[in-house]
């Protein structure tokens, strides 16, 4: 009989992981993992996340009831103020609908559903149904608009000569782009480059969508995680919302920020101009997570409610942050200071400096190796990373961190 599904092409960074595992020889490093790691190269349940979790088993009040369709309100309404901050505006004048959903990926999901049912493409010159995206972006991105029938569409970002932001191709294309039209954009900590823009650039870039008219879809899976800072690592978001005049999508995620890969919480919170278009907003958005989960999952939004509203977690938790976001910073310095000072390893392509890992944002690294380097200090070196050479800082310890400049080193000179 006829197979029911042809088998998908296989997913690189899986494959690498899978290799890792099987690699038996002592020194090998796995820079591949998106999950952060203590410096014993371990996975780190965050002290704010044990108190919280072992209160709610003790409570016995508690219960496994369904959730309501938008999810834990206690949640759904500190998660806004977390990334919108306490004294918004937005929400104060209730013109941000908020919806509990499955991790990030599923406020992706959640949007870009929202997105192809209500938003208006027809008034698009060329009406076609798109979204930019940065070149490259988190390869989930692609699938996720894919599958709901808006053509994903690159814009420029990463300028591999300089190994850091392309600011006038991702201007161009703002402005070139007809009016109306939806940009995806990285809070902070973009995934995979770790290049952000400045503030200043924010604020030019927020010019230009509010000219355009552009809709602004932030995906912030790293808040907090990327300087240790929460509200300063949501500025980009901020900034755009406090113009009122750019429509604004954000997509939150509590992966990694709370270390809660597994448990799915995130949320997506939609800003509109009036609390009468946000309230059909909201409605509408109920009306889609029926279909697509019902009911959002409990236990790990009962844990960062309780962080965010507990005046002593709220405290720890911020000192969690900053210690997973300095470790990652120290780690950054680490790897800058062997290839800059100790070994004068020259540095890639054009970029005349290692400076850009010290600049660059968050989990994510981009070296700036050429792919034949990288296949050498995967095969011989047994250090894992993917082809574009992204590594994840959160793989570097202590213990490991001058054998891998080593071998950056190596491959370097020839
Ligand atoms: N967006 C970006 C840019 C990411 O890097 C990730 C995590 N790799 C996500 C969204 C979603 O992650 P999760 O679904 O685990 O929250």
């Amino acid at each position: 009989s006829p197979p029911l599904a042809p088998t998908p092409r296989p997913r690189s960074i899986f494959a690498l992981t899978a290799r890792f595992k099987a690699d038996s020889y002592d020194k090998k490093v796995n820079l591949g993992v998106g999950a952060y790691r203590d410096n014993a190269g371990k996975p780190w349940v965050l002290p704010s996340v044990k108190k919280a979790q072992a209160a709610l088993i003790a409570d016995e009040s508690v219960d496994h009831e369904y959730l309501s369709i938008t999810g834990l309100s206690e949640f759904t309404s500190s998660s806004a103020k977390l990334i919108l901050g306490r004294d918004s505006p937005a929400i104060a004048e209730k013109r941000v609908a908020s919806v509990q959903t499955i991790s990030g990926t599923g406020a992706n999901h959640l949007g870009a559903v929202f997105l192809s049912k209500f938003y208006d493409y027809s008034k698009l010159a060329g009406g076609k149904r798109q979204i930019y995206i940065s070149n490259p972006t988190w390869a989930n991105h692609k699938a996720i608009f894919n599958s709901v029938g808006i053509t994903p569409v690159d814009y420029p970002y990463y300028d591999a000569k300089t190994v850091g932001l392309d600011y006038s191709g991702l201007t161009q294309a703002l402005q070139s782009a007809p009016n109306g039209s939806v940009f995806l954009l990285h809070a902070c900590a973009h995934n995979p480059t770790g290049v952000d823009p400045t503030r200043e650039q924010w604020h030019q870039l927020a010019d230009i969508f509010e000219s355009k008219g552009h809709l602004a879809f932030f995906d912030c899976a790293y808040q907090g995680f990327a300087s240790g800072d929460l509200d300063g690592d949501a500025y980009s978001v901020r900034h755009f919302v406090s113009r009122k005049t750019i429509p604004v999508v954000i997509c939150q995620s509590f992966a990694k920020n709370a270390g809660l890969y597994g448990e799915r919480v995130g949320a997506l919170h939609v800003v509109s101009a009036t609390q009468e278009q946000n309230d059909a907003v909201l409605s509408q958005l109920s009306v889609i997570q029926r279909s697509e989960i019902s009911n959002p999952p409990a236990f790990g939004a009962r844990v960062v409610s309780m962080i965010l509203n507990d005046a002593s977690l709220w405290s720890q938790w911020q000192s969690d942050v900053k210690e997973m976001a300095g470790r990652i910073i120290s780690m950054r310095t680490a790897l800058h200071d062997l290839l800059t000072n100790r070994l004068k390893t020259p540095p890639p392509g054009q970029s005349g400096s290692w400076d850009h890992i010290v600049k660059q944002i968050g989990m994510f690294s981009y070296l700036g190796l050429k792919p034949e380097q990288v296949k050498r200090i995967v095969d011989e070196g047994h250090i894992y990373m993917t082809g574009n050479s992204r590594i994840s800082m959160a793989g570097l310890t202590t213990g490991n961190v001058e054998y891998v400049a080593g071998w950056i080193d190596r491959v370097s000179r020839e």
